[in-house]
């Protein structure tokens, strides 16, 4: 039995996998949600985004939000169609985000119904080898509409912008406060403060939100606790893994100089937010170093387009040596040979190009948008080159390539894969391993208890074993409901 006093977290996604994110916090006086993210990977995912969590929307006091990326965000829209009509706090950048996320989500969902209807919706498979088929899921329904351009603007007047550090009242007793986080412009942990009646010490909780790199070369540093939570639910996506910065830099300019000099077309599927701005600086880096020497690249997203002018709006929230050039006039993450790209006509265009090109388009899992096209055109010609950057989701077109595909079909065209693959690991803006442990260690104490969150089970088995050994007491991996008891 709990205590009627006793602070309460329930994990209502995220758990055990890397997409869905959403804990509730219960407390004597107030209610809030961390995230209320979408469950992505596919047709057979979406099903579960309309099954909500088991709680009263209405009566939350507040809804936080840790950054402005789908899985994080992206059931936010349906608020107010639950009946929440309280605040929906985060950084001013997530805010400046969120409106064109929640928008744009809306639209693609109604978009996706008009598609099923016509028979048009983008379609993509492995069709060898025998052990990487993957079959069309086929819809006996219409792709389910979450919400509505009308739902989610009447979520964005909800939003309230926080500066980071800054003490915000949730309900008597509770704050919350953002520390930088480091993982994509806006994005935070949450710490939350709760007084309980007739003890001396607040309950003390630290939710980290995506976590980004110890050491940053675009974004500004981790921020940390004054003291030690007691607890700290904590992302584990790359709990398994571990990433040299030095070699990802060798391994990108190795690849950009050979398709200068082989006048190939590099495609990498990217998404907007994050990933695309840390492609966009290490390209940057590329072009400064005479290694595109004039080979044009293409950014084919709106979102990332505007996202990455939010970087450059946003001195106080980058890495120091961008500040610096943010101070000075120069845009970190312009480039000459950079072309961005804002609407359908525009991407067409380049369709046209025949000499070397980088082209950076969505999505990062190749299962839609104008990645697509792109790997249609080219994916069965042998001067063409795919760079896979960070996760891709089993079932997916991105997986199957990564994985050694031979022939694909997109869009029903079945073609051979005679494009080069690459991989390049530590571009996704997610903390590796020992970034994970160090953001750990750099609390002013270890938390008492650690929960894992955001990450497949064998991420979160082999951070857990990590985490344990720093001298953590109670690790824990829940599922989907559990709930933990704080104090
Ligand atoms: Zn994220």
């Amino acid at each position: 039995m709990s205590s009627p006093a006793a602070v309460r977290v329930v994990i209502h996604g995220a758990a055990g996998e890397v997409t869905g994110s959403c804990t509730e916090i219960i407390t004597p006086s107030a209610r809030l949600l961390i995230d209320f993210g979408m469950f992505q990977g596919g047709p057979e995912q979406e099903p579960r985004n309309t099954i909500l969590p088991p709680l009263d929307f209405a009566s939350l006091n507040a809804v936080v939000v840790t950054h402005a990326h789908v899985d994080h965000c992206g059931r936010l829209g349906m608020l107010a169609k639950l009946g929440f009509h309280g605040p929906v706090l985060c950084t001013e950048p997530t805010a400046a985000l969120l409106p064109r996320v929640m928008l744009s989500s809306a639209t693609l969902q109604q978009t996706r119904v008009h598609e099923h209807r016509d028979g048009t919706a983008p379609t993509s498979r492995i069709l060898a080898p025998e052990h990487l088929v993957t079959s069309i899921p086929i819809r006996s329904a219409p792709p389910i509409v979450l919400f509505t351009h009308r739902h989610a603007e009447a979520v964005v007047r909800l939003l309230r912008a926080v500066p980071y550090q800054s003490w915000e009242r949730i309900a008597d007793g509770v704050d919350c406060r953002f520390h930088f986080a480091s993982h994509v412009i806006g994005a935070a942990s949450v710490e939350v403060r709760v007084q309980i009646p007739g003890r001396a010490r607040p309950a003390h909780l630290l939710f980290s939100g995506d976590l980004g790199p110890i050491v940053n070369p675009l974004l500004a540093p981790h921020q940390w606790p004054d003291d030690a939570p007691d607890l700290v639910v904590m992302e584990s996506t790359n709990g398994a893994r571990r990433f040299s910065a030095a070699d990802r830099t060798e391994a990108f300019f190795d690849i950009m100089a050979q398709a200068r000099r082989g006048q190939q077309r590099v495609l990498v599927p990217t998404f907007a937010l994050g990933r695309a701005q840390t492609l966009l600086q290490l390209l940057a880096s590329a072009s400064r170093a005479g290694v595109l020497d004039g080979m044009p690249v293409y950014l084919d997203s709106a979102m990332a387009v505007r996202a990455t002018e939010l970087y450059a709006r946003s001195p106080t929230e980058l890495a120091e040596s961008a500040h610096a050039d943010c101070m000075r006039g120069v845009n970190p993450l312009h480039f000459p040979e950079l072309h961005s790209l804002l609407s359908r006509r525009e991407s067409e265009a380049i369709d046209q190009v025949r000499s070397g090109c980088v082209v950076l388009a969505g999505s990062g899992f190749c299962d839609a948008g104008p990645i697509l096209r792109h790997l249609r055109l080219s994916i069965d010609q042998p001067d063409a080159r795919v760079l896979l950057t960070g996760h891709q989701l089993d079932g997916l077109l991105g997986h199957g390539l990564l994985h050694g595909a031979t022939r694909v079909e997109i869009n029903g065209a079945a073609l051979d894969v005679k494009a080069r693959v690459d991989r390049i690991e530590g571009v996704s803006g997610h903390a590796d391993a020992d970034d994970l442990l160090e953001w750990l260690r750099r609390m002013p104490a270890l938390p008492k208890t650690v929960v894992l969150n955001h990450g497949a089970e064998q991420g979160r088995a082999a951070i857990a074993a990590d985490v344990r050994s720093l001298g953590v007491a109670n690790v824990l991996l829940p599922g989907i409901g559990q709930q933990i008891e704080v104090i």
